[in-house]
């Protein structure tokens, strides 16, 4: 479901040239929740904005859904629409969940559906479906000040599924979070991709989070995966 080839991303900020990532191969298969998980620094974020195509790679492809992201992002205008489409299809969430305080709940989750162009009743049922999926229906017309952590982080993931993406990426969605939400966070995740088929990448610097969730994992450093495999396996490993 998502493939990287020897991708590799080279900042380059005020005359200084920065390796974030050096070559890494990652194949995550669709219907799982597969984590990458190194301290900071290792290259993490890069990564998952590179597979997002926030970041643009210096080398190296990403496929996502058998279409080849890093060959729809050429300049010309008819690729950028390709690729804006593609990205349609793949939900993000953040760490600091990055939700509009100025909008209600629901508000914030019909955003994405009206960049897509769903009317006004089109968007309120979609967004009381999401709410209804995350478990906070009743939260629709509160503003994100008067949710919690955990109930702001699934509004995160509400909105990030409203184009009915099949991928799902994570960035330490949980790690502003305490113990016991983020085991509820992650269980949800966990309800989602089981429910509706979602793959997961999820990047994280705890092992617990990916001893909790995840199928499969990548442990990175230095801006390469050192090791990777099925979760059952990885463990196994001395
Ligand atoms: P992680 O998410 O694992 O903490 P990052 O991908 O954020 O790692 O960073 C990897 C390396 O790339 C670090 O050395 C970081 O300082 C550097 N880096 C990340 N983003 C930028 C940027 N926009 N400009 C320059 N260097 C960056
Ligand atoms: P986090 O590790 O919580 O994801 P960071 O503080 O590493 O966040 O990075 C926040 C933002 O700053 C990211 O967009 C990242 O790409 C950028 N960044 C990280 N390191 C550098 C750096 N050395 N120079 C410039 N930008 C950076």
């Amino acid at each position: 479901m998502i493939t990287t080839k020897d991708l590799t991303k080279v900042y380059r900020s005020r005359g200084r040239e920065v390796t974030a990532l050096a070559g890494v191969d990652l194949h995550v298969r669709e219907g799982e929740v597969y984590g990458v998980v190194g301290t900071s620094g290792a290259g993490k974020s890069t990564l998952i904005r590179c597979v997002n195509m926030l970041e643009r790679p210096s080398s190296g492809s990403v496929t996502v859904d058998g279409l080849e992201l890093t060959a729809l992002a050429g300049r010309e205008h008819r690729a950028g629409r390709d690729l804006r489409a593609a990205r349609r299809r793949i939900g993000m969430v953040f760490q600091h969940f990055n939700l509009l305080s100025s909008r209600t709940v629901q508000e914030n989750v019909e955003l994405p559906l009206e960049i897509i162009g769903l009317d006004r009743t089109q968007r309120r049922r979609k967004a009381a479906e999401l709410l209804d999926l995350v478990g906070l229906a009743d939260k629709a017309r509160s503003y994100p000040g008067q949710l919690s952590g955990g109930q702001k982080q699934r509004v995160g993931i509400a909105r990030a599924l409203a184009g009915d993406p099949k991928v799902l990426l994570s960035d330490e969605a949980t790690s502003a979070l305490d113990p016991e939400t983020t085991r509820s966070v992650l269980g949800l995740l966990r309800d989602l991709n089981r429910q509706l088929g979602l793959t997961v990448l999820l990047i994280t610097h705890e092992m617990d989070v990916i001893k909790t969730v995840c199928d499969s994992a990548a442990l990175m450093r230095g801006g390469k995966v050192v090791e990777a495999g099925e979760l059952t396996d990885l463990l196994a490993r001395p």
